[in-house]
Parts: C-alpha cells; sequence; structure tokens
C-alpha cells in the first residue's frame, strides 16, 4: 500500500466514520484483500502491539487490549493526516458515476442479447432460470452457441461455460459477455481474425455463456450501491460453493466476503451449479475486474493442482497472456498469486467437485490509482479507448483460448487412442483416466463427501475447543485446591 494510495482517501475522518458506519466497507479488489485502509489499521496496530509487547508489565494489557487497537488506530491516523494535511475542510474525492455513454444497464443490456438471440436462431438459443429461496428470487439468463444449432446436445463437441457479472459492480465483465456473442454471431469482427481458421474451431465447439450471473446484484449497483460485489440479500456469490465453504481469513470483511448461511445457500449459486452438471463443461471461466490476472485452482491454497491438467493450464494461460494481454497478467493459482485465500469459490468447485478439467478466473480489468472509495473506476474502464482496448484485448484472447483448448483435447485424444486398443475413445472418456470419477457428479457422492468432511472439520474445532475449556477449568480447579494445601504445610 503507498501513502498516495493513503492521501487519495480524502479527508480521514469523514472517511474513517463512513467506514466504521458501514462496517469496514470500501472498495476491494475482487475477492481482495488490496485494502488500502485497512493494512494501514493493521500496520499500524501491530506496531503498537509489538511496542507493548516488548514491556513486560503491558504484554498481558496489550493483549487484553487488543479488541480497541482498532479505535486507538483509528484515532492515531486521524492525527496523523490532521498534522499532515492541517486541519479538514470536509472536501471527498468526487466518486465517479457510471458512464451510461459506454455502458448498458443491465436490463438493456439482456434486451440487446436477447435481440441478437431472435436474429440469430441458427447459432444461438437462450433460456431464463429462476430459482427462489426463503423470500429471495432471481433469474439467470443462458445464452447457448452452437454452429449448427441442432447440434448443440453432440457430446463430441468441447464444451466451454463461461460466467460474467458474478459481483454486481464489475460491470465491464457484462459487457464482454455482449461482445464475445456479437462475434459468435458473426456481426461484429476481431481486427486481424482468419474467419476460416475460426469457423473450424467453432465447429466443434458448444458455449454457454451467463452474461449476468448476479442480476439482483447489478441493480443495487445501478442504484447507486457503486461498491456493491453480493447478490440482492448481501450475499457474496464467489464465497459460497461447497470447497472450504465458510473459513474466514483474519481480515475477514463481510461486506465483500459473506459466504452465505451454508454452501449453495443463494439461488444464482444452485443455478450455475445446475448448469455445471447438466452441461459437463471441459472449460470454466469465471470472469471478474478489479486487476489483470489469469487464475487456475486454487483459490483456498496457495498452490496449483499438480499433473497434466495444471500444466495444459498454464501453458494455455502463458499464450493468451503473451499474444493478446502484452504479459500485463499475473498466471498462476488465486490463492498463491494475490497473497491472500479466497474459501468457497466456483473456481475451486468446477475443477475439484465438478471435474471441469480446465477452470479458471479471469481478472479483466483494474485500476490501481483508483481512490479505493471510487469503485466504477476502480473496477471499470472510464474511457472509450480503454473500455475498447479491454473488450478487443479481451476478446481476442477468448477466442484464442477457445482455439488452444480444443488443440489441447485433440493432443489428448490421440495419446489416448496411441494409448489404448479400442478404436474410439472419446475426450470425457479419456478425461475421466486421469480426473478421477467425473461421473461420480451424477451421485453427487464427491459433492457429499466434500460437505462431510466441512461437517467433521466443524465439530473437530468443537471438540478441540470445549477440550481446552475442560481443560482450563480443571487446571484452575487444581490450582485453587492446593493452594490451601501449600499455605497448610509452610505454617
Ligand atoms: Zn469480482
Amino acid at each position: 500500500m503507498s501513502r498516495d494510495h493513503l492521501k487519495r482517501l480524502g479527508n480521514p475522518l469523514t472517511t474513517l466514520e463512513k467506514i466504521r458506519n458501514s462496517g469496514g466497507r470500501i472498495g476491494k479488489y475482487d475477492s481482495g484483500r488490496g485494502f488500502p485502509l485497512n493494512d494501514a489499521l493493521s500496520i499500524l496496530s501491530r506496531d503498537m502491539e509489538l511496542k507493548w509487547s516488548h514491556h513486560p508489565c503491558l504484554a498481558d494489557q496489550a493483549y487484553s487490549l487488543s479488541s480497541s487497537i482498532y479505535d486507538i488506530s483509528f484515532f492515531a491516523i486521524n492525527c496523523c493526516f490532521s498534522l499532515v494535511y492541517g486541519k479538514s475542510n470536509g472536501t471527498q474525492p468526487p466518486v465517479t458515476p457510471i458512464n451510461h455513454d459506454l455502458y448498458h444497464t443491465s436490463g438493456s443490456l439482456l434486451e440487446e442479447i436477447e435481440s441478437l438471440v431472435h436474429r440469430h436462431p441458427d447459432k444461438l438459443s437462450m433460456e431464463k432460470i429462476s430459482s427462489k429461496n426463503r423470500g429471495y428470487e432471481t433469474e439467470t439468463t443462458v445464452v447457448t452457441y452452437c454452429q449448427k444449432r441442432r447440434e448443440s446436445d453432440d457430446r463430441s463437441k468441447f464444451r466451454i461455460l463461461l460466467s460474467f457479472g458474478q459481483h454486481g459492480r464489475e460491470l465491464i465483465t457484462t459487457e464482454l459477455a455482449l461482445r464475445l456473442l456479437s462475434i459468435l454471431s458473426e456481426e461484429e469482427f476481431l481486427p486481424n481474425m482468419d474467419r476460416v481458421a475460426l469457423n473450424k474451431t467453432l465447429n466443434r465447439l458448444v458455449i454457454k455463456v451467463v452474461p449476468m450471473e448476479n442480476w439482483n446484484g447489478r441493480k443495487l449497483v445501478e442504484e447507486g450501491e457503486l461498491c456493491e460485489r453480493r447478490n440482492g440479500r448481501g450475499v457474496d456469490l464467489n464465497r459460497n460453493w461447497s470447497v472450504d465453504w465458510g473459513k474466514k481469513e483474519k481480515d475477514y470483511d463481510p461486506y465483500e466476503e459473506n459466504p452465505g448461511t451454508a454452501p449453495f445457500s443463494e439461488p444464482e449459486t444452485q443455478i450455475m451449479r445446475k448448469l455445471s452438471v447438466s452441461f459437463e463443461p471441459h472449460v470454466w471461466v469465471n470472469v471478474h475486474s478489479g486487476m489483470e490476472a489469469l487464475f487456475m485452482p486454487y483459490d483456498h491454497k496457495n498452490t496449483t493442482p499438480v499433473g497434466l491438467p495444471s500444466k495444459m493450464m498454464t501453458s494455455m494461460l502463458e499464450v493468451m497472456n503473451h499474444f493478446h494481454l502484452k504479459d500485463r497478467c499475473i498466471i498462476g493459482s488465486g490463492g498463491g498469486s494475490v497473497g491472500y485465500l479466497a474459501h468457497g469459490t466456483a473456481t475451486d468447485y468446477m475443477y475439484d467437485i465438478a471435474r471441469v478439467p480446465m477452470a479458471f478466473t479471469f481478472e479483466i480489468y483494474g485500476d490501481s490509482e483508483a481512490s479505493s472509495k471510487d469503485c466504477f473506476k476502480m473496477f471499470n474502464p472510464i474511457d472509450i479507448t480503454t473500455f475498447n482496448r479491454v473488450l478487443n484485448d479481451w476478446s481476442a484472447a477468448f477466442f484464442k483460448m477457445f482455439s488452444i483448448g480444443l488443440e489441447q483435447m485433440d493432443e489428448l485424444h490421440s495419446k489416448a487412442v496411441a494409448s489404448t486398443f479400442d478404436k474410439w475413445v472419446s475426450i470425457d472418456d479419456y478425461l475421466n483416466g486421469y480426473l478421477m470419477e467425473r461421473k461420480n457428479r451424477y451421485g453427487k457422492k464427491v459433492e457429499v463427501l466434500d460437505l462431510g468432511m466441512q461437517e467433521i472439520r466443524t465439530y473437530f474445532r468443537l471438540f478441540l475447543l470445549s477440550s481446552v475449556l475442560l481443560l482450563f477449568m480443571f487446571c484452575s480447579r487444581i490450582s485453587k485446591s492446593t493452594r490451601p494445601l501449600v499455605s497448610a504445610m509452610n505454617s
């Protein structure tokens, strides 16, 4: 975190009060700890703890005072600001509004996609899936692309599932969904695109696009909650999946990362899970913004998977980054590359449980210079040049991914044929060989096992906690009961 970043937070007193009142709410990268003020507070409180702990009399007090350290930190930061900038004049840094010359509203974007589908019924089809629980309802639009629509259920095709707009404030991602669908339907074209080669690739694909996974959250953003990333009832849809669900890091911030009451508690997540089960994609991409990165599993630990799938994913991302993204992107595991772990994410579920061989999270744009309160600017390009550059570069990168993915599958397929005496082995059969029982998904065995493990972990933690408490009570009783004995012996 730079000092400049703190400066840009503007009037410290008002900012800090606002943040406190909103439960620590200021802008944060996608799943992020790129959280300048929290960083400042934790550094300050850590320094204070260190000083106290060097003093034997204050060490215990430092421990007991830890809960009020943040209050003291707020006070200290206020003082620093007052000293450096003099008395505050009550001005706020400007917050950039949504640029409606560049960006569609959620309604107009979905309408435009619907009319695109109607203009190209040979290639595109659309379904709207509704889901409801505990009085909360959502509707998800899913568009299917297949060059010959009647072949969209052909299981020999290479299947790709793309989700956009899982976080409400990341408007640029939904614009990318529209751009990709426009290129697929040949209403728009990529510069320097070899349409013949591209058509050859597209002929073997089925692509499902979810252009706006979090429609309710997006509506809140459009109503003025520009920093909102969660769904319509405050749950982060990228923490609501079952892999390592509910685990909270030290700097857990409910405004950003509320995982919900249970894995799949949210209708949006339930719809996406059903889609992954029925479609069985070979590639999954969860498209976000807030920085520029090409992430692969895992988000909940700082390692990447081992073996062939991991190598395939890495080489694909390196080519995309080099040829279309000017090597700007970080490549690696979500958990390892950002310096923090995220639990209950969609990509970890897709890779670990849904057994999608290639599962990614792409972060397509971020303005690290923007004030952390200026969320529209932080997560979305605000000028037409950058807006077009992001859409053009990432469209090209996606089409490159389609062709590399297909090449990799062909390579695997030929290896599979060479390694068996069977005349023909499908991609899925071969993938099952090294990705374990993909068919388990139908029986949901893996998922049940995963949820079971979550419960066992919780019970184990409770057991440990109660053991420690019992031990503590036991020790304190012993120490009380021995005192009179010792004093009796002394006397
Ligand atoms: Zn995001």
